[in-house]
């Protein structure tokens, strides 16, 4: 694998060769035929995208990241980290094998009052993939490299210990009535998708990779992962139009 050395966050490399998905994704687990067009449809957004200029800032901390953007020779984590209580979980974060705390009850509260609120304005989601364990994503993340190899593999799928579905707070969320678009970003492009963006902070929820914020939260844009933080820091970080790594001043 090619190895290149970045000065942390100066993110010089393409984008093309840095930005995974990070669902990695139940949605091709349920609609096989379809993973090599997910793929492809990922790949040529994420080549779609135009290369700004790096601004200069200084260096947080030196690592050397492989061309998938993960950190080469990290350590196993032996904690989940936490800023002020809130759970991170990215390429820089990743989590212990043992960690395993389950879809989180308050998420799911969460996404069931949001629900309600849809079907008020005629939409109806369901959270297709939540929490997935170490286990469950060693084996997607085994298959895919199996079939694929692991640069394509990496592409769409994040390796075990680095999947925020781990955490049991990140929702994938489609229509119902619209599963051709799980895990697509067709689906940002909907009528509901857009309802989605718009009000998911209202509840709690997160869009965790946005649309732009490629070069920060280490994933390309995915208009359907969600996470859920609680309704002030995701009415913060909304407002401001940033991300979770920016609100809480860590890496991606
Ligand atoms: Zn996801």
């Amino acid at each position: 694998m090619k190895k290149s050395f970045i000065r942390f966050p100066m993110l010089t490399l393409a984008a093309s060769a840095l930005l995974l998905a990070a669902c990695g994704n139940d949605a091709e687990e349920k609609k096989t035929t379809e993973s090599e067009q997910t793929t492809t449809e990922k790949t040529t957004e994420d080549n779609t995208a135009t290369e700004k200029p790096v601004e200069e800032k200084p260096a947080k901390e030196e690592v050397e990241r492989d061309a998938g953007g993960y950190i080469i020779d990290q350590e196993p984590a032996t904690e989940v980290k936490k800023v002020d209580g809130v759970v991170i979980a990215n390429k820089r974060f990743p989590m212990p094998g043992d960690y395993a705390p389950g879809e989180s009850a308050d998420a799911r509260a969460a996404f069931n009052e949001l629900n309600k609120a849809a079907q008020q304005a005629g939409y109806t989601f369901n959270a297709f993939s939540t929490y997935r364990s170490y286990d469950r994503q060693t084996e997607l993340y085994n298959n895919y490299v199996a079939k694929d190899g692991q640069e394509a593999a990496d592409r769409y799928s994040a390796r075990p210990g680095f999947s925020e579905h781990q955490t049991g707070l990140a929702f994938d969320i489609g229509e119902t009535s619209n599963p051709n678009d799980y895990a697509s970003n067709r689906f940002g492009k909907t009528e509901a998708g857009k309802w989605l963006a718009e009000h998911a902070h209202d509840y709690g929820f997160i869009m965790r990779y946005p649309d732009g914020k490629e070069e920060i939260t280490g994933y390309m844009y995915e208009s359907w992962h969600f996470r859920y933080v609680g309704k002030d820091i995701a009415t913060e970080i909304y407002n401001n139009d940033s991300t979770l790594e920016e609100y809480l001043g860590v890496e991606g």
